[in-house]
This record gives structure tokens, sequence and C-alpha cells, in this order.
């Protein structure tokens, strides 16, 4: 959605209301299987002393999976968006975007802010277990079959007992 900043750009007491829906086609990540509905935006745009400034959030519901057990797991995300504008792209940091004339693409500003802010683990639960290393179970579910590590120095009692 492009938004039009000419009113707040020569009155900058007003401040821009938006709302849109994004579009998923950007935001695909190895962990996020697929978007329940589209990520939703909504918040405002206004002028802080001659910067444009934009503010709100967006929330997306999407099924992760996770990266130890690869269980699929529903998730709820809400990206905190403050996004300064500036006019020209000399004057612009890295973190910064650009006007285009009078216009921004608010899509693409939340797009990129969704995406900065994405997390780089993802986890069915903080003390996920994962799988057994030698038999793949899923180890939430409960202890596998496989006998447990030997400490090498019980290995020979081991030997014995398994002799009797
Ligand atoms: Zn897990
Ligand atoms: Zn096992």
């Amino acid at each position: 959605m492009r938004l039009d900043l000419r009113e707040i750009l020569v009155n900058p007491a007003v401040r821009l209301p938006f709302k849109l829906d994004l579009d998923t086609e950007r935001l695909v990540f190895p962990s996020v299987k697929a978007y329940d509905g589209a990520p939703h935006a909504e918040g405002v745009v206004f002028n802080e002393a001659g910067i444009l400034r934009m503010q709100g959030t967006v929330t997306a519901r999407m099924q992760c999976i996770c990266d130890r057990c690869g269980t699929e797991f529903p998730s709820e995300k809400i990206t905190e968006v403050d996004a300064t504008i500036v006019a020209k792209e000399s004057h612009a940091h890295p973190e910064h975007f650009v006007l285009e004339g009078t216009e921004i693409d608010a899509g693409e500003i939340l797009e990129t802010c969704f995406i900065l802010d994405m997390e780089t683990k993802f986890l069915c639960r903080e003390d996920c277990k994962g799988l057994c290393p030698r038999c793949g179970a899923n180890l939430n579910l409960g202890p596998c079959g496989c006998r447990k590590e030997i400490d090498p120095r019980f290995a020979v009692l081991e030997q014995l007992l398994d002799k009797e």
C-alpha cells in the first residue's frame, strides 16, 4: 500500500493512521511453514520536528517448525515498528527508509521491519528436549528405549552385567 505523506509534510500536526495486511511473498523463513492469514499491520505516521516516523505493530500468526524436534507448533509474533523516513537517499542511514516523492511504500517498510525482527531460533517450547540422536524419537514425549550413554569407567561393569 502506498501512503501519500503530503499532508503531514506540510502540516506537522496531522497524524496519518494506517491499517493493512501484508503480502507474505517476501516473508519466507525456513522454520515458518505457513501463515494463518495475512500478517496485520496498523499504526500511525507522523512528523516529529521535521523527521517522519512510522510507529505501529505487525501481528502475525504462523505455523512454525521446531528447530530441535521438528514438531509443528502455532506461534503469534508481534513486531513493534518504529521506522524513520527521510527525504533523500544521501541523508539515509542504513536503517532509515527513503521517501519516494511524497509517498512511501508502507507494505515494504513494514515487511522489512518484520524480517529484521524475526527470531533466529524457533523452539516449540523453551526446554524442548529434541530428538534422540540414535533412534530419532521425540524426547518431549518421554524417554526412548535407547540405553543411556555409558561412562567408559563403567563399561567393564556393564559387560559383566550383560553376561549374567
Ligand atoms: Zn521442539
Ligand atoms: Zn533413542
